[in-house]
């Protein structure tokens, strides 16, 4: 049990109440949390994506031992030197792309899937690969038993992207590569956006881009600094 569900409890079990909630309704109430103390304030404004911020059990795609921190703004270790982003560069992120219901979107970077899930809420089609194969499995397994039916992974290098599905309206890409890919480039639609970090280490920033004429123009640099997710990457 996390603290926040043993307070609860221990409150319910002082005041004589009836009504001892669920983890799930302990969960969802610091998730509620999380919107309005770490997003909210921070410019996330986007409704959709709110709600689906709210609404997406970010402790579902956390080891076991981590639930209790999954609702505080940090990335969390899941595995093979990798960790599932912080909530609020996932709302950033999904709320610079736009996301429209008809959207097929390509994501690079699968992880633990919480992106991915999250985005699955507001587009038609959620395409995402991951290099590592035993995080591209479980994240394929979370995704399925929590309901994310519009999302499919698959196991390979993103840098290549995923040719037979393409072109996508949107790619996001949540690892680093030192610049943007070509064949990302190449399986954007004419008129999409991309938001990508680019720069090394500490210098990463997140950049958003739009295809035209076959080219990629920069189109904003976003104020917030990417925290680099593959450690020493
Ligand atoms: N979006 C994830 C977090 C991504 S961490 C989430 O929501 O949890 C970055 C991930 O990118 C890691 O899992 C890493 O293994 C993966 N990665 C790194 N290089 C890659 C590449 N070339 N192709 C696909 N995935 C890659």
């Amino acid at each position: 049990m996390n603290g926040v569900a043993a307070t609860i409890l221990v409150a319910a079990l002082t005041l004589g109440s009836p009504q001892i909630p669920t983890m799930e309704e302990a969960f969802a109430s610091e998730r509620e949390g999380m919107v309005r103390e770490q997003l909210l304030p921070r410019g996330i404004s986007h409704p959709g994506v709110l709600a689906a911020m709210g609404r997406v059990p970010r402790h579902a795609f956390v080891p076991e031992a981590l639930r209790s921190q999954a609702y505080g703004d940090h990335p969390l270790p899941i595995g093979l030197g990798q960790t599932i982003s912080q909530p609020f560069i996932v709302a950033f992120m999904t709320q610079a792309l736009e996301p429209r219901p008809s959207d097929r979107v390509l994501e690079i970077g699968t992880g633990s899937g919480y992106q991915a899930a999250v985005l699955s809420t507001l587009v038609a089609q959620v395409y995402s690969m991951e290099l590592l194969e035993p995080l591209a499995r479980r994240a394929e397994g979370d995704l399925r038993r929590l309901g994310f039916r519009n999302v499919r992974v698959r196991c390979g290098d993103g840098y290549k992207g995923w040719p037979e599905e393409a072109p996508f309206d949107t790619i996001i890409v949540t690892c680093a590569p030192e610049q943007v890919p070509q064949p990302l480039i190449d399986q954007l639609k004419e008129g999409g956006r991309m938001i990508i970090p680019v720069g090394i280490r500490e210098q990463q920033q997140l950049v958003l881009l739009h295809k035209r004429d076959g080219q990629l123009l920069r189109r904003a640099v976003l104020p917030v600094r990417f925290v680099p997710m593959v450690p020493g990457g």
